[in-house]
């Protein structure tokens, strides 16, 4: 089916209702006008008849009668008079009554003493209205009847319905029109907002609808896209900021690995030159490979294309392979890992993701340690959550930027970052995964004592095995790793 823009199915549906009740008005008009008509004809019948009524119970002869009718009629020429003998003789019947209307009349019988009042048909085209009933004549009964032609009233209704036959379309158009300009004003705003809207491009996000009545429908819609260009404004400037920190993180490497070649392509050096120089190659190249993958990592976070599948993951064996796979790092640097893992936890989670998130944590924990010191990890059960602990002994984080570690491309010392292999990325893409499975990550960091990472999960076996933690806190896991001193 066609559709019509709303303004023109607005416009139809006000003219076919206004229709309708112009046709339903019309349909009522007509019988109660004819009978309103009929009514105030039968009441001067009745007047006329009470009369005639009258003058034969006063008249003493036939003659005497028939000389005051003949007044009467004379007095009266819009009513016809009709007096009969019961034997249906007519004794006097005024000038303008036809045979056939004798006869029409004659055919119904009328004995009634009361009044009665019908509509009679006379050569097909030509009506009456009848009065009738019975009087006491000089020489007994009498049926005494007053008739009028139904012209006067007929005529009166054709005219009614010649008006409205020629009101109701004018009526018609009178709709359209009004229903037309009612449609264009009521959407005059639909109008104002589309041109705004449409006006919006990237660039002009800060630009808003303006609101002229926030209580309307047509308001509540301003305000619903307004909200939705702000939360587009927001989401740009996200973007805009996070190309403008990944296309920073990835000069710096990208130019060192253009210096380092150009320094050795300068002249011909020794292999020990050489060496050093594909060292710092690989270093760059792994540190590419890495944001790399971190960048790929929050872009699919991001457009929500990183759909996890989420099971039963037991929690403290993801950890202790995480601790398993750091082990060598701590070596290196001289920090002791510790795993306490004694939750034996259930949560409904992806174990990839899950282990992601431990081992940023726990390789911050290491990089930023100074050597000689220890990492502890830990989980427990508290309630019905599962509560992970990553513990270090470094330097600690400064209390102004512990609230936005979590931030991309966040860095507390961004030169001392450099060193350690640090993009800004670690803790931001911990948190994102954090949230998505409905945990909590929170940090506490002292200067000079250390930082805390605190992850809570709700578990998923906690429904199931209620009062399970006591049980299982009384009963934790040492894991002693290689260089973990228990
Ligand atoms: P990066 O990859 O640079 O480590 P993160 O997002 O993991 O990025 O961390 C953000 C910043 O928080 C880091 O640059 C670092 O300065 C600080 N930070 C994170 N963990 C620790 C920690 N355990 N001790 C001290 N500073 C930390």
């Amino acid at each position: 089916m066609l559709k019509l823009p709303i303004r023109w199915r607005l416009t139809f549906w006000y003219a076919a209702a206004l229709s309708l009740i112009l046709l339903v008005f019309c349909g009522l008009l007509l019988p109660l006008s004819y009978h309103q008509l009929l009514a105030r004809l039968d009441s001067q019948l009745h007047e006329e008849l009470q009369e005639i009524f009258l003058e034969s119970q006063i008249a003493r002869t036939p003659e005497e009668l028939n000389f005051s009718l003949q007044a009467r009629f004379r007095q009266h020429e819009t009513f016809d008079f009709i007096v009969y003998e019961p034997s249906q003789a007519v004794i006097f019947a005024s000038s303008n009554v036809t045979r056939e209307v004798i006869d029409e009349l004659s055919s119904t019988p009328s004995n009634q003493s009361s009044e009665t009042y019908g509509t009679f048909r006379v050569m097909e085209d030509r009506y009456y209205r009848v009065s009738s009933r019975t009087a006491d004549g000089p020489n007994g009964k009498l049926i005494v009847r007053v008739l009028t032609p139904l012209d006067p009233v007929i005529a009166d209704i054709q005219t009614l319905l010649a008006l409205m036959a020629a009101l109701l379309p004018l009526g018609l158009v009178l709709a359209l029109l009004g229903g037309y300009f009612l449609a264009v004003r009521a959407l005059a705003p639909v109008q104002h907002i589309v041109g705004v809207a449409d006006s919006i491009t990237i660039s002009q996000l800060d630009r808003r609808i303006e609101v002229t009545n926030p209580h309307d429908e047509l308001g509540h819609l301003a305000g619903t896209l307004n909200r939705l260009i702000a939360r587009l404004e927001v989401a740009v400037d996200e973007i805009r900021r996070f190309t403008a920190d990944a296309s920073h993180e990835l000069r710096t490497p990208l130019a060192i690995l253009r210096s380092e070649a150009e320094f050795a392509l300068r002249k011909s050096r020794t292999a020990e030159e050489y060496e050093s120089t594909l060292r710092v190659v690989v270093d760059e190249a792994t540190r590419l490979g890495t944001l790399a993958d971190q960048l790929l990592t929050l872009s699919r976070q991001d457009a929500g294309l990183d759909a996890m599948r989420f099971e039963p993951v037991e929690i403290d064996p993801v950890i202790l392979d995480v601790v398993e796979s750091l082990t060598s790092l701590g070596e290196s640097r001289g920090v002791h890992l510790k795993a306490n893992c004694g939750s034996h936890a259930v949560v409904s989670g992806n174990d990839i993701r899950l282990s992601q998130v431990f081992f940023n944590i726990l390789e911050n924990a290491i990089k930023y340690s100074a050597s000689g010191t220890m990492v502890e990890v830990e989980s427990a059960n508290v309630g019905d959550q599962v509560q992970v602990v990553i513990r270090d002994h470094g330097p600690g984080i400064p209390a102004e930027h512990l609230s936005h570690v979590f931030e991309r491309f966040y860095r507390v010392d961004p030169s001392r970052n450099r060193a350690v292999g640090g993009s800004g990325l670690g803790l931001s893409i911990a948190k994102s995964i954090v949230s998505a499975h409905g945990g909590v990550i929170q940090i506490k960091s002292e200067i000079g004592e250390g930082t805390e990472v605190t992850i809570s999960f709700s578990r998923h076996d906690a429904r199931s095995k209620p009062g399970v933690d006591a049980e299982q806190n009384g009963n934790a896991r040492q894991v002693s790793l290689p260089n973990t001193p228990t």
